[in-house]
C-alpha cells in the first residue's frame, strides 16, 4: 500500500536554519481511532476532510506518512518559572511541515504526543486524550473569540496507555500554528554563540511573520518592536476575556503573536487579578493580573537574544531594545482600554471609570464574563451582593453613553462573550469523553465557536460553577 499523500508540505525551517531541528519520526499507534477533526480548518488548509478522517488520513495525522518532508523534533531553550533551561526542545512534538493555506499563509502542522524524541529529558513522549481534547477545546474557544492562536486539526486516540499517577488513554494532537518559532528559539540560538545562526533565524522569523522589518532601517531592532507589539496586542486580548495563559514560559511564547500551548490555562470566573488555577505554579508568577508584566519580562529576554544583530556595541543595543521595550506598556494600555471601553459601551476609555469597575467586580467578586453582558441587558445590579456603589458607577457611566441607547447594547453583546470555556463544563465534557462519549465536547464545541452569539439550548454553558463547588486546579505535562 503506498502512502496517502493529502498535503504538499514543505521543510522551509529546516533548510534556513539546520541546527535548530533533527529529523525524527513518529511512534506508531497500535490502535488509532480519530476523536475529533477540525473539517474548517481541515478547508482552510486545502486538504478533503473526508480524506483525513480515512485510516491513510488518521496515518497522516499520527506521522505515520511523512508528506514528502522529513518529520522533525525543533530545539528551543526557554526559562521556566523565570529559571533558564538551556536544552528544551520538541520532547513529545514534531513539526510534520509547511503547509500554505488558501490564502497564502504559511502554517505548521505539528504533532504532539508522538513519542520521546532527542529533547524529551525524563518525559515519556507521550500525551493523554483528556488533556489533548483540551487544548483542541481551549484553541478553538480563543479562535472563536477572535484571539490569535495555534488551533487543532485533529486529536486520534493511540490506542495506547500512558503510564502517569494513573494509566491513561494516549492522544495524538495535530496542531496547526502559524509558525512554532519561540522566545526560547531565539535563546537557544543566541547561547549557541553561533551568529550565523541566529542571523538565519531571525532574517526566517522576519521573512515569514514580519516582513516589513527587512526595509526598516534597522531590522532586527524593527522585528523586535514587532514582537513586542503583536504580544502587547495578545496578552490584552487574553485580560478582556479573562483568559490565564497559566504556563508562561519564554518557550511558550510565539514570534508570530499567537497563543500557544494550552497547558493548564484557564478562564476566569470572579474577577481578581491574583487568580492562579495552575496546580505548579505555587507563587502565582502566571496569575491573571501579571500576565502583561511577564510578557514584557520575556519580551526581555528575546531581545537579549537579538542584542548582537541590533549593534555591534552591545551598550548602544541595550538602550535601542529598552526603548521599544518601554513601549510595551503604552501599546498594551491602548488596546487593553480602548477593549475595555467597547465591554462596557463607552465611546472613549475612561481609564478611573474603568479601574472603578475593576475594584468594584473584585470586591465582589464578581463574574468577569456574566457582568458584562448584563451590563448591556441593564441587569448588571442583581450580581453584586451590595449593588449600591455599582449603582453610582452606573450613574456616572450613564453620563458618558451615547444618547440613543440600543445602539451599545447592541455592540457590547459584539466583544462580550456569553459562551467562555467554563472550567467546570470543560471538566465535564473531558470526563465524558475519556469514558467514551464525545457528545459534551462537540456540544461545548458547538457554543464557543459563536461565543457572541446567545442561543436557545445552551443556557448551561453560560455560568460558572456553584459557589460551594471545590476551586478549580488545572495541569500540565498530562
Ligand atoms: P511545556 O510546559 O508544555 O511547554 O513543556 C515543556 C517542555 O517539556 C517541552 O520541551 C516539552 O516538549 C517537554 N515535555 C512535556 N511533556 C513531556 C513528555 N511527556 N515527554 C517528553 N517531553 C515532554
Ligand atoms: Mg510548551
Ligand atoms: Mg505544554
Amino acid at each position: 500500500m503506498t502512502a496517502a499523500t493529502l498535503f504538499r508540505l514543505e521543510d522551509s525551517y529546516a533548510h534556513a536554519v539546520p541546527a535548530l531541528s533533527r529529523p525524527w519520526t513518529a511512534v506508531k499507534p497500535s490502535a488509532p481511532a480519530l476523536l475529533l477533526l477540525n473539517r474548517e480548518l481541515a478547508g482552510e488548509l486545502g486538504v478533503d476532510p473526508d480524506a483525513l478522517a480515512t485510516p491513510e488520513g488518521v496515518d497522516v495525522l499520527t506521522g505515520q506518512a511523512p508528506q514528502g518532508v522529513p518529520t522533525l523534533a525543533q530545539a528551543y531553550a526557554g526559562h521556566q518559572f523565570g529559571a533558564y533551561s538551556p536544552r528544551l526542545g520538541d520532547g513529545r512534538a514534531l513539526l510534520l511541515g509547511e503547509v500554505v493555506d488558501s490564502e497564502g499563509r504559511r502554517r505548521d502542522l505539528h504533532l504532539k504526543g508522538s513519542g520521546r524524541t532527542p529533547f524529551a529529558r525524563g518525559g515519556d513522549g507521550l500525551a493523554t486524550v483528556g488533556p489533548m481534547l483540551r487544548e483542541y477545546l481551549m484553541g478553538e474557544a480563543m479562535h472563536g473569540l477572535g484571539i490569535p492562536t495555534t488551533r487543532a486539526l485533529s486529536v486520534v486516540a493511540t490506542g495506547d496507555p500512558v503510564h502517569r499517577e494513573r494509566v491513561l488513554p494516549g492522544a495524538v494532537l495535530c496542531r496547526v500554528a502559524a509558525s512554532h518559532l519561540r522566545v526560547g528559539t531565539v535563546q537557544l540560538a543566541a547561547a549557541s554563540g553561533d551568529e550565523t545562526t541566529l542571523r538565519a533565524l531571525a532574517d526566517y522569523v522576519i521573512a515569514r511573520h514580519h516582513p516589513e522589518a527587512a526595509d526598516a532601517s534597522s531590522p532586527y531592532l524593527d522585528l523586535f518592536e514587532r514582537v513586542v507589539d503583536a504580544q502587547a496586542r495578545l496578552v490584552a486580548q487574553w485580560m478582556l476575556v479573562g483568559f490565564i495563559h497559566g504556563v508562561m514560559n519564554t518557550d511558550n511564547m510565539t514570534l508570530s503573536g499567537e497563543t500557544i500551548d494550552y497547558g493548564p490555562c484557564a478562564f476566569l470566573d470572579a474577577y481578581d487579578p491574583a487568580t492562579v488555577f495552575s496546580s505548579i505554579d505555587t507563587q502565582g508568577r502566571y496569575a491573571y493580573g501579571h500576565q502583561p508584566a511577564v510578557a514584557q519580562w520575556n519580551l526581555a529576554r528575546l531581545a537579549e537574544g537579538l542584542l548582537p544583530l541590533i549593534d555591534p556595541s552591545t551598550d548602544a543595543a541595550i538602550e535601542q531594545v529598552t526603548d521599544v521595550l518601554r513601549r510595551f506598556g503604552t501599546r498594551y494600555d491602548e488596546v487593553a482600554s480602548a477593549g475595555m471601553a467597547a465591554k462596557i459601551g463607552i465611546g472613549t476609555p475612561d481609564r478611573k471609570l474603568i479601574s472603578d469597575l475593576l475594584v468594584l467586580l473584585r470586591d465582589q467578586r464578581v463574574d468577569f464574563t456574566l457582568f458584562f453582558r448584563a451590563l448591556a441587558a441593564g441587569t448588571a445590579s442583581a450580581l453584586f451582593t451590595d449593588p449600591e456603589p455599582f449603582e453610582r458607577w452606573s450613574a456616572r457611566r450613564e453620563r458618558l453613553l451615547p444618547s440613543d441607547r440600543a445602539a451599545p447594547a447592541d455592540q457590547m453583546n459584539r466583544v462580550n462573550p456569553v459562551y467562555i470555556p467554563r472550567n467546570h463544563r470543560v471538566e465535564e465534557a473531558l470526563d465524558a469523553a475519556v469514558a467514551g462519549d464525545l457528545g459534551p465536547t462537540i456540544r461545548l464545541l458547538e457554543a464557543l465557536s459563536r461565543p457572541f452569539e446567545e442561543r436557545p439550548g445552551f443556557e448551561d454553558l453560560t455560568g460558572p460553577a456553584p459557589d460551594d463547588a471545590p476551586p478549580h486546579v488545572t495541569f500540565c505535562g498530562t
